[in-house]
């Protein structure tokens, strides 16, 4: 008997283990509405934790918005931090008017390399 019952049961897939005594942990319901399809997700989050502010739509996948109040959370964009461009590189070693001065050179060189009245070859530094 006790044989029969064990025979089948795959790992994981029951739990013997009685609910007896077993105390829940106090839940709350929070919803995320999609930004794309307006569909609502509502998960269950244990009371005491601080829910995502984003999870992903269960139905195509783009970024629905934790909701409170039955509004959107207002983003933090601490994490979008803009790329450096070559620009930024630039100018946190050089001031503009500095940049404004080596232009200035540089185009002098090149004009005076090139001689006056010609203006067909517009390639600087090449
Ligand atoms: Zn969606």
């Amino acid at each position: 008997m006790a044989d029969r019952s064990l025979r089948g049961i795959r790992l994981g897939a029951q739990s013997l283990q009685s609910e007896e005594g077993v105390v829940f942990m106090e839940r709350t319901a929070t919803t995320y509405k999609c930004e794309a399809c307006s569909q609502e997700t509502t998960l269950m989050f244990a009371a005491d934790a601080e829910p995502p502010q984003t999870w992903e739509c269960r139905v195509c996948g783009a970024e629905a918005i934790l909701q409170v109040d039955g509004a959107s959370v207002t983003l933090e964009e601490a994490d979008v931090k803009a790329a450096r461009t070559h620009w930024d590189m630039l100018l946190e070693r050089r001031t503009r008017d500095e940049l404004e001065e080596l232009l200035a050179d540089r185009l002098a060189y090149v004009r005076a390399r090139r001689g006056a009245g010609d203006g067909s070859a517009e390639r600087i530094g090449a």
